[in-house]
């Protein structure tokens, strides 16, 4: 009998594992890949769809659309997984694997922040982000917070990006010098692992009157008062709260066992968990890399890789290198690019741009991969 790997999330790394399996394998093992929803959305879609560049229709992929060898998707909840036995319970049935793949990614927790839900928007999920698009398109100026509650949180520079096009748009409306905007990240530099492109940042924000608030997160709103309450003791009033709720891993995932300190441990260089044959990658793994697609994508294929070895038999060095390629809206279609490593030493990044010459390699970043996982044509912004 073919082997079987059981695929949970089709997200960034359950997509890129799914596809470098079939690659490697053919229709050699039988692959199921389980996911909750209807299409695959990229997280920079989330802030096209909410400064309008995009439309929501355009950036959903149906996974319908999926066609690999030897691949089958599932669309069902997840209700229950056993690492020890790798058995997994869906709304679509039971399945048994001989390979487990936990690709669940990380949910947010709203409730956590007191107000938030009432008084503020967050923009990280894609129903808040393309509900903000409304928001935005109808704001009429006056003071906004965009503010992180605590970290970890997912694709480190979408706070600032988010700020910048913020920036841009209240620009382009002629409301820029009747409004005011402040970003609060738990962090001493908006992006840590570069000191250049938070350099690049730092001159940005001063540039465009951002107001920076390093190093503490937004603890609670008070929805009476309509103000940010900062772990610092400060409190910033505002008229439109952006906020990124605090992250976890999937209840089911956390009800299952699979977490210690919150995330799934693994090895980081073969992503294996402590049970056997049972892996995790991208956001809801502890790999010690940020929470970014760029990264979960790199940890899909070299699971992938592991695995298809596995099922040959064979010996093999396959394993993550702790890389990963962010590109950063700096507002006004200028991008800038990082390239992070952490694996070797310190972790490193070298930062280009911002530059407009830029964007065409972040619009070929989506396309490309939108090729790869689904053999169609498509551009980020349209
Ligand atoms: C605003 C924003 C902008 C971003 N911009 C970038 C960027 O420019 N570049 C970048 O690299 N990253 C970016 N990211 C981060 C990126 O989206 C995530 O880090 C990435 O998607 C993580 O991949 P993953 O496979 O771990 O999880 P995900 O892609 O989140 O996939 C997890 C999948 O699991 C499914 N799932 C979860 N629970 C269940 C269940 N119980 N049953 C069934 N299915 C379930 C979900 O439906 C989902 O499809 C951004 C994120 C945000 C929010």
């Amino acid at each position: 009998m073919a082997a079987r790997v059981l695929v949970l999330g089709a997200g960034f790394g359950g997509l890129e594992l799914t596809s470098t399996l079939a690659e490697e394998l053919g229709g050699e093992v039988q692959i199921t890949l389980v996911d909750r929803t209807a299409g695959f959305v990229f997280g920079f879609s989330k802030l096209d769809v909410m400064f309008g560049r995009a439309d929501a229709g355009h950036v959903v992929h149906p996974y319908a659309d999926l066609a690999k060898p030897g691949v089958t998707f599932v669309r069902a909840e997840i209700t229950a997984i056993d690492a020890t036995t790798r058995r997994v319970e869906t709304t679509a049935g039971a399945f048994q694997a001989d390979y487990l793949v936990v690709a669940l990614g990380a949910d947010y927790d709203v409730l956590r922040t007191r107000g938030l839900a009432e008084a503020g928007h967050e923009f990280y999920s894609e129903r808040g982000a393309f509900a903000l698009r409304e928001t935005l398109a109808e704001f009429e100026g006056g003071d906004v917070v965009v503010g992180v509650t605590a970290g970890p949180f997912k694709c480190p520079p979408a706070p600032s990006e988010t700020a910048l096009m913020l920036d841009a748009m209240l620009r382009e409306r002629g409301i820029r010098d009747s409004s005011t905007i402040s970003l609060v990240m738990p962090v001493a530099r908006p992006l840590p692992p570069s000191e250049d492109a938070s350099a690049a940042l730092l001159e940005a924000f001063a540039e465009r009157g951002i107001a920076w608030h390093p190093d503490t997160g937004v603890r609670s709103l008070d929805v009476e008062e309509r103000v940010a309450r900062l772990g610092d003791g400060s409190a910033l009033p505002f008229d439109l709260y952006l906020g990124v709720p605090v992250h976890r891993v999937p209840v089911v995932v956390e009800a299952a066992g699979l977490t210690v300190d919150g995330w799934i441990p693994v090895d980081p260089r073969t992503l294996e968990t402590p049970w056997p044959d049972v892996f995790a990658v991208g956001d809801c793994a502890a790999v010690g890399t940020p929470r970014a697609g760029a990264f979960a994508e790199r940890q899909g294929a070299a699971a992938a890789r592991i695995i298809a070895a596995r099922v040959r038999g064979e010996r093999t060095d396959a394993a993550y290198d702790g890389r990963g390629v962010c590109y950063i809206e700096f507002g006004g279609d200028e991008i800038g690019r990082v390239e992070v490593s952490f694996f070797d030493g310190h972790p490193a990044g070298a930062f280009e741009g911002p530059s407009l010459a830029l964007a065409a390699d972040k619009q070929e970043f989506g396309a490309s991969r939108i090729r790869r996982w689904f053999g169609r044509e498509w551009t980020p912004v349209g």
